[in-house]
This record gives C-alpha cells, sequence and structure tokens, in this order.
C-alpha cells in the first residue's frame, strides 16, 4: 500500500464524493453500448448492421471490436483519473462494466494493448493490462503479454482517420507466437487505428481471429 493510500480517503473518480473509486450514481450516469452495434467495429446504431459508416471501406485486422460504454465526458473524466492516479480497485470496476455489458468473447486468450514504455514504468502497470488480469479473473481465462510499442506513440489527437492509421501501423510488434483466437483489451477505442495494429500485430505473429474489447468507445 503506497502512503498516499492511507492518508488520503478513497473519492468516486467521477464526482470526487468520499467513498467508491466510482459512486452508484456516477456509475448509473455511465451510457451503456447495448445492442444494436455495428457487428464488425460496435458502432451503436439504430439497427444490426455488418459494417457501419464508420468502419465500411476500411481494413481492419481485428474481427469485432466491443466496448462497455459510450466515452463521453463522465466516462473521460474516469478513464484519466485511472490512468494519472492508478488507484486499486479502479480496474475490478472497468471490468464489471465490461462484464455487465460484453459477452465473454471465445477465445483462448486475452492481450492488453501495450502501454508507453516510458509511462508504464514511471506508473506500475498499464491501464489496459490492469483491465484485462480484472476480465481474466471474471471469465475464466489467461492473460498473455505479447505485444510490445517499438516506438512512442506519437500524439493521435487532432489527426484524421488515414493519418492515425498510419502514425500507429509498424508501432506494435508481438513478441513470440500467437495462439489462434485472441482478444485484445484496451481501455478506449477511439478511431480503431490502435486495435487494428494491435490486431495486425497479433496476426502477424500466427492469430486466426483476433477480437477487442475496451471499457469505452468514442461515439461520433
Ligand atoms: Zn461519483
Ligand atoms: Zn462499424
Amino acid at each position: 500500500m503506497r502512503l498516499l493510500d492511507v492518508l488520503l480517503p478513497d473519492r468516486c473518480l467521477a464526482c470526487g464524493r468520499v467513498g467508491a473509486p466510482l459512486c452508484d450514481r456516477c456509475r448509473a450516469g455511465l451510457v451503456r453500448l447495448a445492442p444494436p452495434v455495428c457487428e464488425l467495429c460496435g458502432a451503436p446504431g439504430p439497427w444490426p448492421v455488418r459494417r457501419c459508416a464508420e468502419c465500411s471501406g476500411r481494413r481492419l485486422a481485428f474481427a469485432r471490436a466491443r466496448a462497455a460504454i459510450v466515452y463521453d465526458e463522465r466516462a473521460r473524466t474516469v478513464v484519466r483519473g485511472w490512468k494519472e492516479g492508478g488507484r486499486r480497485g479502479v480496474a475490478e470496476v472497468a471490468a464489471s462494466l465490461v462484464v455487465d455489458v460484453v459477452p465473454k468473447p471465445e477465445v483462448d486468450a486475452l492481450v492488453p494493448a501495450p502501454g508507453d514504455p516510458e509511462r508504464t514504468l514511471a506508473r506500475g502497470r498499464s491501464s489496459p493490462t490492469a483491465l484485462a488480469t480484472a476480465l481474466a479473473a471474471s471469465w475464466g481465462l489467461p492473460v498473455l503479454d505479447l505485444l510490445r510499442r517499438t516506438r512512442p506513440l506519437p500524439p493521435q489527437r487532432g489527426l484524421a482517420l488515414a493519418e492515425r492509421r498510419r502514425n500507429v501501423r509498424g508501432s506494435v510488434v508481438a513478441l513470440r507466437a500467437a495462439p489462434e483466437r485472441l482478444c485484445l483489451v484496451d481501455d478506449v477505442y477511439t478511431s480503431g487505428a490502435t486495435a487494428d495494429a494491435c490486431a495486425a500485430a497479433l496476426r502477424q505473429a500466427g492469430a486466426r481471429r483476433v477480437e477487442v474489447v475496451t471499457l469505452a468507445r468514442a461515439v461520433r
């Protein structure tokens, strides 16, 4: 236990109220990504589709992506607090939100998206690793730490989709041979570029099917 954990009371990451990492009211206020969603990329829509406006015409290395909540202002505050604070118990809360909404994937193992090496060292376990570990406990699946970044990721903010993709492709590698069916775990799905780069690296290492599960998803 760190000294700060002893000195400071636990507060809700979203509203600051003393107590659990996410209070009941803020948890209820997060927008669930219930079906119907796009079969491939998980974008919500008025009815189920195999491809949607967001993913049609894009070559994506993953077979499907699913998320628990919409990445809105409240979700952003929670994710930011989680990444910056490295608080204990938050990954378990995030995993319980995912398990509530996303069916267990039919895969051999969960693979955390790779963190920025320097930031991960400074903060201990990365948020994708913590989420994958908590999900693995709920779903009874192993975690395989297979991916590494080959270089720090340049800032993605403000880039168009095609530029994001170029930015990320080739920035992730698999460390060894991958089993056939895997599920990548990350905190947020924004453009899908990171998920695509990670899935491409896993498929190059031998995976035949890669699914993606994230806590939150940006919705256009
Ligand atoms: Zn709250
Ligand atoms: Zn789609």
